[in-house]
């Protein structure tokens, strides 16, 4: 249409043609950018075609910006066909417009047509295509085109380089990433972020704090974007003094602690271990939210506070912010971590009737775990099957998981068929089946299930477990001598070890064969990451009487828990282990979970 009415007007019939100095190109760029709408457009279009500036390379790829990012595609994409010339703004405009409505189909197949064409591809096209393989996870497509950047020299292009930084980043290809970044001559605050986040996503986060150390020795200010990245990073390590440089970095820059990045630096406090002061930021905030309600009654839940986590959330009713979904989850949580049965429960039924909030598979969840903990693990079973809603692996995970504390051997044995069902690769449902029939004294049985584990050769996720010294996190993994001090933390172990066998530890073998949760079948208990961390801690003196704090990114396994409490006793130091439940205080032998997680 565009086009035939570009043929059949004449210029002469354009009614601006008497005006002096009248400029075209520069009036119609001017009237398309003040369009607020697509009718507006279509108008400026029309005038356009009257004015017979369909030639004008300028105008039109204008016109094509606006179709393409007031999302009517349709339209840009027919302008697009009947444009005689293209420029490499044309195509970027149009492989970008296709991207960001996630169109990647068309995306990608204007980009060949592009390529084909015989024109260079250069910094605007290309990171438009590279954004869109960071969207749809299409790492093969992504490398095709980081080597098109190679081919053309535009690898280290600043635009292009930060847009395949960033792509990888997004796929998890992390090495790729790094190796990018490093060779990049100019680096913005942009692509420093991307970086600091792609770590701590992919379980490296004491990498992320590594650098943030640089951004601020490279002299960056950093931004909020950038600072909610470095403070969520920070809870991942649970690293205590890094928590307080970041808060420090945050008051002397004088960010503004909006709910955001208030309920971040909650949420690190509590995941450090130090949820008083968590409280303290809370209590600080002028303006608190649903999220920050959450965050701070989710932090007393890890730290098994549950009576706490029920008094806030009369606060937050009292303050009149209103309870959702993820409120509920974290409270249920509380409760179940807390020993709060009969609250838990209460407050499950008033969820619906009281807040309309119909309960999901999350709520469930605690709602098994509450139930299971609490050696009520045939009437969490019946729970489970009166849900009408879609059940999921973690629901069962949370079932087993009281099966494992209780020794119901036939519910377990119910809930691993069901998690099979989910994933039949998960080793961990399998090696918790084997430990109950092993404490069921069922020989048989576990060797059966000893069997399923090496037909299928399963793989268990890498256990790791992080340390802060002075104010560096080291990361440790199983049977780790990567570190500079291994030869020595190993001796302290040794040392450490014979220590607490005087006072009665057993090491308990059991976890060395069947607790795949943890560090299986590296064969020696005493190169579980926890217990290398805790020596490296107990090894740095200048640490004095100051909690060690550890942080594992799997449950702790039954040793290590109980190696932990010994050596708090004999070595006279608390130990704050958060593992992937919850948080262990250890004092004096004692755990804070009540043996309990
Ligand atoms: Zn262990
Ligand atoms: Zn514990």
């Amino acid at each position: 249409m565009a086009k035939s009415s570009a043929e059949n007007h004449q210029p002469q019939s354009n009614p601006y043609i008497h005006e002096p100095n009248f400029n075209p190109i520069r009036h119609f760029i001017d009237t398309l950018l003040k369009c607020n709408n697509l009718d507006q457009i279509k108008q400026v279009h029309a005038r356009i075609a009257i004015y017979g500036m369909f030639h004008n390379l300028i105008v039109i790829n204008k016109l094509l910006y606006l179709y393409a990012y007031s999302r009517s595609l349709k339209d840009a994409h027919a302008l697009f066909d009947v444009m005689k010339e293209r420029d490499a703004v044309t195509w970027s405009v149009m492989i970008g417009g296709f991207a960001k409505v996630r169109d990647y189909f068309n995306c990608f197949k204007t980009f060949r047509d592009y390529i084909r064409s015989g024109l260079v591809p250069d910094n605007y096209t290309l990171p438009s295509v590279i954004r869109a393989c960071r969207d749809d996870k299409c790492i093969r497509f992504g490398k095709l085109i980081h080597q098109i950047s190679f081919k053309f020299g535009l690898e280290s292009d600043e635009f292009i380089a930060a847009a395949l930084v960033d792509m990888y980043a997004n796929c998890d290809v992390i090495d790729d990433a790094r190796q990018l970044f490093d060779k990049m001559p100019k680096r913005d605050l942009t692509t420093w972020t991307v970086m600091v986040s792609a770590f701590a996503k992919s379980g490296n986060p004491s990498e992320s704090l590594v650098l943030f150390d640089s951004m601020i020795d490279e002299g960056f200010v950093l931004d909020k974007i950038a600072m909610v990245t470095v403070v969520n990073a920070c809870a991942k390590t649970g690293a205590m003094n890094k928590a307080r440089l970041v808060h420090d970095y945050l008051l002397w820059r004088n960010f503004s602690i909006d709910v955001i990045l208030g309920s971040a630096i909650i949420d690190m406090f509590a995941k450090c271990g130090n949820v008083d002061y968590a409280r303290v930021i809370f209590n600080g905030m002028n303006r608190k939210n649903v999220v920050t309600f959450s965050t701070m009654i989710a932090a007393y839940g890890y730290h098994g506070r549950g009576k706490e986590a029920l008094d806030l959330f009369m606060l937050m009713l009292r303050s009149n912010v209103a309870p959702n979904g993820v409120t509920f989850v974290s409270l249920l949580y509380a409760c179940s971590h807390g020993g709060l049965v009969e609250d838990g429960l209460r407050i499950f039924d008033s969820m619906s009737v009281d807040y309309s909030i119909t309960p999901d598979v999350k709520h469930y969840t605690c709602m098994v775990d509450l139930l299971g903990r609490a050696g009520r693990v045939s009437e969490a079973f019946e729970l489970i099957e009166k849900m009408t809603i879609e059940k999921d692996e973690g629901l069962f995970g949370a079932l087993l998981g009281a099966c494992r504390i209780h020794g119901e051997v036939e519910l377990a044995e119910k809930a691993v068929k069901s998690l099979v069902e989910f994933d039949n690769r998960n080793p961990s449902h399998y090696v918790l089946l084997s430990n109950i029939y092993a404490r069921a004294g069922k020989w048989r049985e576990m060797a059966g299930i000893r069997e399923v584990i090496t037909r299928l050769k399963l793989k268990k996720v890498p256990g790791w477990t992080w340390v802060e010294v002075g104010n560096v996190v080291y990361r440790f993994g199983v049977g780790d001598w990567t570190h500079v001090e291994s030869k020595r933390i190993y001796d302290k172990l040794r040392i450490l070890g014979e220590k607490i066998e005087l006072v009665g530890y057993v090491p308990n073998t059991d976890f060395v064969l069947h607790d795949v949760d943890e560090e299986v079948k590296v064969g020696m208990l005493y190169a579980h990451s926890e217990k290398l961390a805790i020596a490296f801690g107990l090894l740095s003196a200048n640490e004095g009487s100051s909690p060690i704090r550890l942080t594992k990114n799997l449950r702790v396994c039954g040793d290590c828990h109980t190696f932990c409490k010994f050596v708090s006793r004999v070595e006279r130091r608390v130990i704050v282990l958060r593992d992937a439940k919850r948080f262990h205080h250890f004092r004096d032998g004692v755990c804070s979970c009540g043996d309990y997680w």
